[in-house]
């Protein structure tokens, strides 16, 4: 077949997706406890949406996106992230009229036109939150918090939490042009990239990944100098926060997100053992956000944590997680009677709680014993011409290889007692 997945994808099979399964099961019941509720906003979103919430002058809206006009000249974008899309919802269904704070996840697909490699994809997938509605620098604690928790009961170790501020765009303003006046003897030295952030946003050159303009970061100037009362204050609060909370962390003073409406906290956690894709989850405060996209001013703090990377690590960290598929019975048939009858039973069976299969494709005896076997079944029984007219069958403990009469009418009580 010549046909392929889409470059940059992935089909996610089984086993492999009960690992995503039981990766959502556990999160989604911490985010119960943490009172978060799921959001589902669309896949596809007006281009302009992503323009005005995540920024003209970053990657993401200058390369990655994948927009296409629709059949009614709409431009149409793919998501790239879900942050600007929760705000939009939160806008739009006027949710703002209720109490505060609202506190929202999203699980689900995302697409970046990005050149793939491991940890990094075309379509990828986010477990993202979002707490609107108030600028209380508990809840940056709070989603650091519950990120990291969902990592741990995970069974993920050795992560590392790097936190920033960003200030508010009136600190940014004297903090970008004292980076201007830093990098200006070296401009010629830095990439393309880099060179046309020195006008448009400075802050982006010290997330620049490129080595010659890594090497004229140390030393640059710090935000915190320049940082107002106000955002200094915030940020104090949530190194407190996080103190009394005993979460280790690191200050990063090259850790941005580098757009007017991230306001305050930025953070990363990181996890080395995934090489050049080490970040598992990132997020900030978004305090302009709103305003951007609808005129309102509401602040927002979330993150965002990719789904890939989480099952790298695991799989980095060799961690075991308990995921079950195995059968209860296995129904063994011969005859073309014992097939109906067996499929009758299944289906009280499967009421009745039972995970149970039998044969379709007219086995031997052997060859579905082998059936069972493979499907892990704890038990078995057998069906053939003999067992139906006496109403009575073997039951077979397939590990122990005990085995028991019973009456074919009591199967379904007798698995139920067994399981
Ligand atoms: P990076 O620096 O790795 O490109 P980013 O800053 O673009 O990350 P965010 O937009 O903050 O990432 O997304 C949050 C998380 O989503 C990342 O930390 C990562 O786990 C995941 N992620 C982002 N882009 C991809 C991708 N192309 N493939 C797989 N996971 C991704
Ligand atoms: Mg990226």
């Amino acid at each position: 077949m010549d046909i392929t997945a889409p470059r940059g994808t992935n089909d996610i099979l089984p086993p492999e997706s009960l690992k995503w399964q039981y990766i959502e099961d556990t999160a989604r019941d911490i985010l119960k406890r943490y009172n978060y509720q799921e959001i589902r906003t669309p896949i596809f979103e007006e281009t302009q949406l992503f323009q005005r919430g995540i920024g003209e002058a970053t990657d993401i809206v200058e390369k990655e996106m994948y927009t296409f006009d629709d059949k009614g000249g709409r431009s149409i974008t793919l998501r790239p992230e879900g942050t600007a899309a929760v705000v939009r919802s939160f806008l739009e269904n006027k949710i703002y009229g209720q109490a505060q704070p609202t506190k929202y996840y999203y699980f689900g697909p995302m697409f970046r036109y990005e050149r793939p490699q491991s940890g990094r994809y075309r379509q990828f997938h986010q477990l993202g939150v979002e707490v609107l509605g108030t600028d209380s620098p508990v809840l940056d604690a709070e989603v650091i918090l519950l990120g990291l928790q969902i990592l741990a009961e995970l069974g993920l170790a050795d992560l590392e939490v790097l936190i920033n501020s960003v200030g508010c765009p009136e600190c940014r303003t004297e903090y970008r042009e004292q980076l201007r006046d830093y990098f200006a003897a070296n401009l010629e030295d830095m990439c393309s990239d880099c060179q046309s952030r020195y006008d448009r946003n400075p802050l982006r050159i010290l997330d620049c990944k490129s080595k010659e303009c890594q090497q004229h970061l140390e030393g640059a100037p710090e935000i915190y100098d320049s940082l107002c009362t106000e955002c200094s204050e915030h940020f104090d609060q949530v190194k407190n926060h996080l103190d009394e909370l005993a979460v280790d962390y690191t200050i990063d003073p090259a850790l941005v997100r580098g757009l007017d409406y991230y306001t305050k906290t930025a953070f990363e956690i990181v996890y080395t053992g995934l090489g050049a894709q080490d970040t598992i989850f990132g997020g900030g405060r978004y305090d302009g956000l709103a305003e951007e996209i609808g005129q309102r001013e509401i602040p927002g703090i979330g993150f965002a944590m990719g789904i890939e990377r989480i099952i790298l690590a695991l799989e980095e960290q060799e961690v075991e997680l308990s995921l079950t598929v195995d059968l209860d019975l296995f129904i063994i048939t011969i005859g073309e009677a014992a097939q109906k009858t067996a499929f009758k039973y299944l289906a009280k069976l499967r009421e009745a709680g039972c995970r149970v299969e039998m044969d379709y494709l007219d086995r031997s005896v052997k060859g579905q014993m082998k059936c069972a076997d493979r499907t892990n079944a704890q038990y078995s029984i057998i069906l053939g011409e003999n067992e139906l007219e006496a109403g009575v069958a073997t039951i077979r403990n397939m590990q122990s290889g005990e085995q028991q009469e019973i009456e074919l009418h009591n199967l379904v009580s007798e698995m139920e007692s067994r399981t």
